[in-house]
């Protein structure tokens, strides 16, 4: 890579960290929560939300924003649970960054929302160097992905408030180690959160619950 392509690739950040900023202060002054969900295709961000979206429905004001290379399908998924979801296609693109999740925003009355979830573009790499302006980033691994995804992707792991594990349900047919896992992760990134899950069976989600919970209050 030239000096030049590093120096571009560094202002389009530099921008895109300073959309973000201005949407964690608008929400944080309208005492809203954001949080990112990122993951590969396939570990389980829809589900992982939609669980996280029932238990708290009653509760808590809930809106999503999907984003997606092409289709509706995961916002259909939400907006049928009768959420607000919004569908952000990137026509190829492979991330989101913070001018998308902007213009969402301002297309939302922030005032009757508490908590929103972006669902991320499915993709372990360069979602990560884009902040969303989100209050918390999350990263979702399936035990069928394996164990040694957080040293092929250290990024996305180093920078994420809390590591969900995924399909905990089919671990007795993988070489998951989930006993060494929490351990891996703290090599990394000693203050991320481990939550083992099944967003299929409820297994491991009361902790995850109350994780969200406890910043909504
Ligand atoms: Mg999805
Ligand atoms: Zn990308």
């Amino acid at each position: 890579m030239s000096a030049k392509t590093v120096s571009v690739k560094e202002n389009i950040l530099a921008a895109n960290t300073e959309k973000a900023e201005q949407s964690r202060k608008l929400l944080s002054s309208r005492n809203v929560l954001m949080v990112n969900v990122m993951s590969s295709p396939g570990s389980g961000k829809t589900s992982l939300i939609l669980q996280t979206v029932n238990r708290f429905r009653h509760k808590y004001r809930i809106a999503v924003i999907e984003g997606d290379i092409a289709s509706s399908i995961d916002t259909d998924k939400i907006t049928r649970q009768n959420i607000p979801a919004i569908q952000i296609n990137t026509g190829g693109g492979c991330h989101l960054d913070a001018r998308m999740i902007r213009n969402s925003l301002d297309t939302m009355d922030l005032g009757q929302i508490d908590l929103i979830f972006i669902e991320n573009v499915g993709n372990l790499v360069c979602t990560a160097d884009f902040d969303l302006g989100a209050h918390k980033n999350v990263v979702i691994l399936s035990i069928p992905e394996g164990d040694d995804k957080p040293y092929k992707y250290p990024v996305i792991f180093i920078e994420a408030d809390a590591v969900v594990v995924n399909k905990t349900d089919v671990l007795p047919h993988f070489d998951f180690n989930l006993d060494d896992f929490p351990g891996i992760i703290r090599g990394l990134n000693p203050s991320a959160k481990v939550f083992p899950v099944s967003a299929k069976t409820g297994e491991g989600l009361d902790s995850w619950f109350s994780w969200i919970e406890e910043m909504l209050m």
